[in-house]
């Protein structure tokens, strides 16, 4: 029963990113299952899925097509190691993803979550400047506010304060460039391109044959509030990574597999990087699996005799699990069968048409969206763009009330987050577009006062 669970809950759990004094002074809802778009909790509440559980269930919950790969996968073998044996789905999954990556994207390294993901393309990135003999090249450059996963390689190229701060000394040294972030830049979208672009340059210029490579997310940062990039930044990153020589990490997990219109956003831009990081969407968020994408220039950096020590030294025990990439293959399957990226404009339209609506509502400074993947930022004063104090949890608070009118949705700080499942209909899209109007019209007023 859900108080049976709550007591258990309560006197053993640690949730990620949560305060657990909060959390044990309140009553959380407790999922039991899914169903298509819905979650269900242990009380028979159903609500929409609104951000794709953790921008990942891409297809939904339940969906059948994935759960028979996974029990036909079951019936074979659900794992074995990929040191020193090959895995017959871990392969298959391999020449798929090289087919919908960008060209030149190859090779596929496993693992198990983002930040791993990104973990190995970092570390790739460094020893693939040593095993050429090359040991000056030793930093990376970010994006302020950047969020590549919580491991210490990846908080070391993320920027954000309030998760990573207190870290600071545990990281190595990287160079960060402002978010270009088009809403509080105080400029047209064109200077806050160029401001970004040219404190990269600055960067690169100063600290000439000391970068390995820049990491960046692609169109959109996530984590730090759904700061979406003047268009042609990621263009203009390519540009400078192979004007000065350095290496191009683009972290696709929280934008790959349709979320921003097309399978992955770098194909928007026509960049082609080095590295690409997937995960959350791989495996239709059904397993714990990441894949980091390389070229073969990469690749054959890293092939040498036994006393060249090229080897690159990083697996993990669940490295290229077989249940996990079963339900990858299944996924990529279902985006053919549904022809889902064809099916994205209609619901990417749809997501406008409230956007525009929202936009006019009181304390909406701003309804953002790359594709699916869209942020409402609450202010105190539309004009001045004035935030809310984190105190005050607005945004936390409009959330519950959108939950109590059947929708799950998550807010980062003052914004609220939307990351439908790329395979929800357009009507239930409408639906759950309403609801988010409908709460801020009605609800935030009183949140506010
Ligand atoms: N990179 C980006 C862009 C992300 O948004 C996230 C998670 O939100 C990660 C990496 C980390 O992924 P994971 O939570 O699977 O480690």
């Amino acid at each position: 029963s859900t108080k049976k669970l709550l007591e258990t809950d309560r006197k053993h759990l640690w949730y990620p990113f949560t305060q657990m004094k909060d959390w044990l002074e309140d009553e959380p809802v407790i999922i039991e299952s899914g169903d298509g778009f819905y979650l269900v909790d242990t009380e028979g509440r159903r609500y929409i899925d609104g951000v794709s559980s953790l921008w990942c269930n891409v297809h939904g919950h339940r969906v059948k097509e994935i759960d028979d790969a996974v029990k036909g996968q079951l019936g074979k073998i659900a794992h074995s190691t990929m040191l020193g044996l090959g895995q017959e789905k871990a392969i298959e999954l391999a020449g798929r993803l090289a087919e919908i990556s960008p060209e030149g994207l190859e090779r596929v390294f496993y693992s198990d979550s983002g930040a791993t993901s990104v973990e190995i393309a970092i570390k790739m990135a460094y020893q693939y400047w040593r095993n050429q003999g090359d040991t000056k090249r030793t930093k990376f450059i970010a994006l302020g506010d950047a969020y590549h996963g919580d491991t210490i390689g990846s908080v070391s190229v993320g920027g954000i304060g309030l998760f990573h701060g207190i870290f600071r000394s545990l990281l190595f040294e990287t160079y960060y460039v402002d978010s270009p972030f088009v809403y509080r830049y105080e400029g047209t979208e064109d200077e806050c391109r160029a401001h970004g672009l040219e404190q990269m340059e600055a960067l690169l210029k100063n600290n000439e044959g000391q970068i390995a490579g820049i990491v960046v997310e692609p169109l959109v940062q996530g984590a730090a509030g759904i700061l979406v990039h003047p268009e042609g930044f990621l263009k203009g990153v390519e540009e400078l990574a192979r004007k000065y020589g350095v290496l191009l990490i683009v972290d696709e997990v929280a934008t790959g597999f349709g979320k921003t219109g097309r399978m992955f956003a770098c194909e928007k831009e026509d960049v082609r990087p080095d590295f690409m990081c997937m995960a959350k969407g791989i495996s239709g968020g059904y397993l714990p699996l990441a894949a980091t994408v390389t070229t073969e220039k990469v690749f054959e950096a890293f092939l040498g005799e036994p006393d060249e020590h090229k080897t690159f030294y990083h697996g993990h025990t669940y490295t290229g699990n077989a249940l996990g990439c079963a339900a990858a293959i299944a996924s990529l399957d279902l985006f053919e069968k549904n022809d889902v990226l064809a099916s994205l404009d209609a619901k990417i339209a749809k997501m406008e048409e409230w956007a525009v609506k929202i936009r006019e509502l009181p304390f909406v400074g701003d309804a953002r969206h790359v594709g699916l993947f869209g942020g409402i930022e609450l202010v105190r004063d539309k004009e001045s763009k004035e935030e809310f104090d984190y105190e005050q949890m607005v945004a936390r608070k409009l959330i519950l009330s959108m939950r109590d009118k059947g929708l799950m949705v998550r807010n980062l700080g003052n914004v609220v987050v939307l990351m439908p499942p790329v395979g929800m209909s357009v009507e239930l899209l409408d639906e759950m577009m309403s609801i988010i109007y409908d709460s801020i019209r009605d609800e935030l007023p009183g949140i506010v006062e």
